[in-house]
């Protein structure tokens, strides 16, 4: 006696496994199961098994039944779309992402640019999806008939169906936007494939081990029956076996709910390179079992027919345990399908076919309308689905009605390949197309279905076509035919709007897309959420324009033309993934236009342009490769140019913005490329905008007084053709920063003063000097003629007094004028810095008259320069007691050296009343004092000056030293450094 089940225990497993369904979802929503596990290539893989339907589980043994090998074309035509992954997959999952389509419609809709080419998809692939609706539905009902062996009860199929629609509105319309992905639901549709794998991989071993006793048995029971094996050779030959091929290619990305799977819950992009290996073997493991259980079946005479041999096995066994399992895999398979594929529907029906014709009003909460349709949308979806399997009658086999289903999906094959590679075609090719593929479907396949029509007869071939099994695969390949045909005669003979020839240069596979640079009417991120307010509240504009803001990581306050238009992009999308790309598409246009007037012009967004190719460089080969490498080399060029470089579009937006200007302007390339001009930083923004416009090509040693310290620039400027858009004539400029020259210009033009003062000085101390011995000579001789006079006495020797001081001072300016006039090479010598430090303090201190100071000799004894050691005496005694006569009592002055391998650095240090900051400008003028009268020359640094300059070195001074008490002066001379070693040569040599 074979087992039997009663109606309430079926119902009672079934439910009790969709509830743990539930727990398994609700689990994932509420983060018990880790994020990585959720998120693991794994689960991804898992969770596309939901193409495994409760044909596959179920059918796939008919299918071999029937086909023989055939039935392995579901596993090899999805295996063959998922490795050509590259070609295929990534390039539709980048596009679902980026432009966030949430199904099949809203790709060919957003391509097409055209809401008839959504609703027509949708509409198609409702006709498809019913009868895989009603598909699902039966095999749940079957499988109950057969156990329970009773006539099928449609309310235990009705009853299953509400539990699925809860399911799939309380887990797969959580979120309204595609941007938010329903991990509860992906996780529970990898458990459903894992149960259906495992269950299957059971009875396949059970067929295998325990009907079979072995693969030796198996083998020796299909040597005896010869015919099995050979049946499922034959059938290959044929057409079906092609055109099976070629569905299941297809169905891989057509079927909605494949599609919902692959692109719109995708938590994890890169998952999908698992993927392309993990999900053929997948089906691997689903279809080793197939020929065992069907073997097995065939052996024991299973009570079914062979399209349920995988539950009759346990039946014809008699193991209440086996077909249970059975049951089980059937019921994961089964729900599984219904669930994704009437979440995919719900959102292509309110996307094409709801929201055109009716939009939520602006008051409302958007949200909360969209997701409440939706939900309602599920309900009306699986109760079509319900009506359509009542109306079959419940006497379909399975693998017609799976095939009817497929051959309608396929249609749309050559829309997704034309979006991918055939940017000519266009919609209204595209909506014959399908329309024309349509029609021979229902022709074909489904009128058979549901009338007695058996054949009909073909006037202009004279033949007579019989609708039967045998020959679907010819309407499954006259429909695909009539469908390409149409599309590529009617897109070539018909026009392409251009922004749907746009739309397809954004689509095409390696295309860079190139978008215009377009002026839109709004100017600041406020103005984008007031506009888009008018049609949906100003709520729901507000926190969509957020939103795209966070997305974009651009600040509230943004004004550039640039990152405005990629905030129009990001909100279409945006409002693509909540209401579908034609209500999106619509939206934008209507409320965020670009302006369209004459003084508006278009170009091309080279900034779009250059991110994009930036993505390709490693996909980009052969020539388009060396091309790319070409333009890395001249961009590199152009960035590295020790210049700055700018350069404008006729409108003044900024297009390049070299890192020689980031240097010079101090304001970064990120954050000016894509503005105007008028919109940077002062002093420049004046600065460029008067000299492009200005007519002269050249300005030179511009001087820039700005925040800081005053720069020179000379700017050039010369007319460009703008990238790609030839007539519309932009700007370069070129930023040269000329201070460094400018000052150097200013230290010669001091020293050339100097050495001129050093003449004139040297000719008036020649003039004076005469006059000057003779009045001395005078004095002397009138003081010798009367010596008897005190009065005279007195007198002349106060002249002869004065004129000493007069001498001193013609000496001193003689001995200025006469610096750098020596050959020094035949003089030099290494001089060490330390004696000569030490013999110039001691000639001060012969002064006894002078106020008491400290020196501080800590040169290193080692640091030696060349030089004339008497005038290099002559500059520390000048400097000496210049720190002396700045000094207080008892002060201390420290004289140090440091060196460096070709320097040696000597600095005096006192901690004196310090020089004043206009003193400082004057310091080395000869003449220049701040001592009383016949205290000071003035001549002293001057002279020190012309003596370090005759030796290459540079003098600077610091002054004040001392920063916190505002106090002392600290001269520092660099000289040429000698090597001891050397020294010691030289000076042994001399
Ligand atoms: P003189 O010493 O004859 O005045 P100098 O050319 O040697 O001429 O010096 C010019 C001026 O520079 C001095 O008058 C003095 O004001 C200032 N000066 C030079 N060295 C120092 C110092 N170490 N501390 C303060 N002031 C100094």
């Amino acid at each position: 006696m074979l087992t039997s089940f009663s109606i309430s225990q079926l119902v009672l497993i079934s439910t009790t496994y969709l509830l743990t369904l539930f727990g398994v979802a609700w689990a994932t929503e509420h983060r018990w199961v880790p994020r990585w596990i959720v998120r693991h290539p794994l689960t991804y893989i898992l969770s596309l098994g939901v193409y495994a339907s409760a044909w596959a589980f179920f059918g796939s043994v008919g299918l071999a039944y029937q086909y023989g090998y055939g039935f392995l074309a579901i596993y090899l035509g999805l295996s063959g779309a998922f490795l050509l992954a590259p070609v295929l997959l990534y390039p539709i999952l980048h596009l679902t992402r980026t432009y966030q389509l949430s199904s099949l419609a809203d790709l060919l809709a957003f391509r097409f640019r055209s809401s008839w080419v959504g609703a027509i998809t949708t509409i198609g692939m409702l006709l498809s999806a019913m009868p895989l609706l009603a598909l699902q539905i039966q095999s749940v009902a079957d499988t109950i008939g057969i156990l329970t062996r009773q006539p099928i009860q449609d309310y235990v199929a009705l009853a299953f169906c509400v539990l699925i629609t809860l399911f799939s509105i309380l887990f797969g319309a959580r979120h309204i936007s595609t941007r938010e992905k329903h991990e509860g639901l992906v996780f529970a549709i990898a458990f459903e494939s894992l149960v259906k794998l495992v269950a299957l991989l059971i009875i396949g071993a059970y067929a295998v081990f325990v009907v079979f006793d072995g693969p030796s048995d198996l083998d020796m029971w299909l040597s005896q029956n010869q015919s099995i094996l050979a049946d499922l050779q034959i059938p290959l030959q044929e057409g079906p076996w092609r055109t099976l091929l070629l569905l299941f290619f297809a169905s891989a990305i057509v079927m909605p709910h494949m599609y919902h799977m692959i692109f719109t819950e995708n938590l994890n992009p890169r998952s999908m390179v698992s993927a392309s290996w993990g999900l053929p073997l997948f089906l691997l493991l689903m279809s080793l079992p197939i020929l065992p259980i069907l073997w097995a079946g065939l052996k024991l005479g299973a009570p079914t027919s062979p399209e349920y041999f995988t539950l009759g096995l346990g039946l014809a066994v008699n193991s209440e345990r086996l077909t249970l399992l059975a049951f089980m895999g059937g019921l994961s398979a089964a729900s599984g399908v219904i669930i994704v594929l009437t979440l995919a529907m719900s959102g292509m029906v309110m996307n094409h076919l709801v929201l055109p014709l009716y939009q939520p009003p602006a008051e409302g909460n958007i949200y909360r309308w969209l997701k409440w349709m939706r939900r309602t949308l599920i309900v009306a979806i699986i109760l079509a689905g319900y009506g359509f399997y009542l109306s079959l009658g419940s006497q379909q086999d399975l693998s017609n009605l799976g095939l009817v289903a497929f051959v309608a999906t396929l249609q749309f094959l050559p829309g997704v390949l034309s979006v991918l590679y055939w940017p000519r075609g266009n919609s209204y090719g595209f909506i014959s197309g399908a329309v024309a593929g349509m029609i021979t479907w229902s022709i074909g396949m489904l009128l058979p279905m549901f009338s007695n029509i058996q054949e009909f007869y073909l006037p202009l071939l004279d033949y007579t076509y019989v609708l039967d099994d045998r020959n679907w695969h010819f309407s499954a390949i006259a429909a695909l035919s009539m469908n390409c045909i149409t599309f590529i005669l009617v897109s070539l003979l018909t026009r392409t709007s251009i922004e749907e020839q746009r739309s397809a240069q954004a689509c095409v596979v390696n295309n860079v897309r190139r978008p215009e640079r377009r002026e839109l009417y709004v100017s600041t991120p406020h103005e984008f959420a007031v506009e888009l307010a008018k049609p949906l509240g100003a709520v729901t504009a507000q926190r969509e324009v957020e939103q795209a803001l966070q997305d974009l990581q651009i600040p509230f306050d943004e004004r550039r033309p640039f990152a405005l238009r990629r905030l129009r992009d990001r909100i279409e999308a945006n409002l693509s993934g909540l209401m579908g790309p034609s209500v999106a598409q619509d939206l934008v246009s209507t409320f965020l236009p670009y302006k369209t007037d004459s003084q508006s012009y278009i170009s091309e967004d080279i900034h779009f342009i250059e991110s994009r190719l930036e993505d390709y460089q490693s996909r980009l080969t052969g020539l388009a490769a060396e091309l790319d490498a070409l333009r890395r080399y001249h961009r590199q060029t152009l960035q590295d140019l020790p210049m700055g470089v700018c350069s404008l579009a006729r409108d003044r937006e900024i297009l390049m913005w070299n890192r020689a200007l980031e240097d010079l302007t101090g304001i970064t390339a990120s954050r000016v490329i894509g503005s105007r001009l008028d919109d940077i930083d002062r002093p420049w923004r004046e600065l460029l905008t008067n000299f492009a416009q200005d007519s002269s090509p050249h300005l030179y040693k511009h001087a820039l007084q700005g925040a800081y310290e005053p720069r020179w620039l000379n700017l050039h400027k010369a007319a460009i053709d703008e990238p790609l858009a030839p007539g519309n004539s932009g700007l370069v400029l070129l930023l040269e920063d000329v201070t460094q020259t400018r000052l150097l210009e200013d230290k010669l033009v001091h020293s050339e003063r100097l050495a001129s003062i050093g003449r004139l000085a040297a000719g008036v101390a020649h003039e004076i000097g005469n006059p000057i011995t003779g009045i001395a000579c005078l004095a002397q001789n009138l003081r010798e003629e009367r010596d008897d006079d005190a009065e005279i006495i007195e007198i002349s020797n106060q002249i002869v007094e004065q004129t000493k001081r007069v001498s001193r001072i013609v000496q001193s300016l003689m001995s200025f004028s006469h610096a750098g006039q020596q050959n020094q090479d035949d003089y030099y010598e290494p001089v060490n810095l330390f004696e000569v430090t030490s013999e110039a303090i001691h000639l001060l201190s012969l002064n006894k008259l002078s106020k008491t100071v400290h020196y501080y000799n800590l040169c290193d004894t080692q640091h030696w320069t060349l030089g004339d050691s008497q005038r290099l005496a002559q500059v520390l005694i000048n400097l000496l007691s210049n720190a002396r006569d700045a000094s207080p009592e008892h002060g201390h002055i420290y004289i140090r050296t440091t060196a460096s391998n070709s320097h040696v650095e000597l600095s005096i240090e006192d901690q004196g009343s310090g020089i004043s900051t206009a003193s400082l400008e004057h310091l080395f003028e000869p003449f220049f004092t701040t001592k009383d009268p016949g205290q000071g020359t003035g001549l002293g640094l001057a002279l020190v000056y012309s003596i370090i300059e005759e030796h290459q070195g540079e003098i600077h001074v610091e002054s004040p030293c001392d920063l916190e008490q505002q106090l002392g002066t600290c001269f520092r001379i660099t000289l040429p450094r000698q090597q001891p070693t050397a020294t010691l040569l030289v000076s042994d040599l001399l």
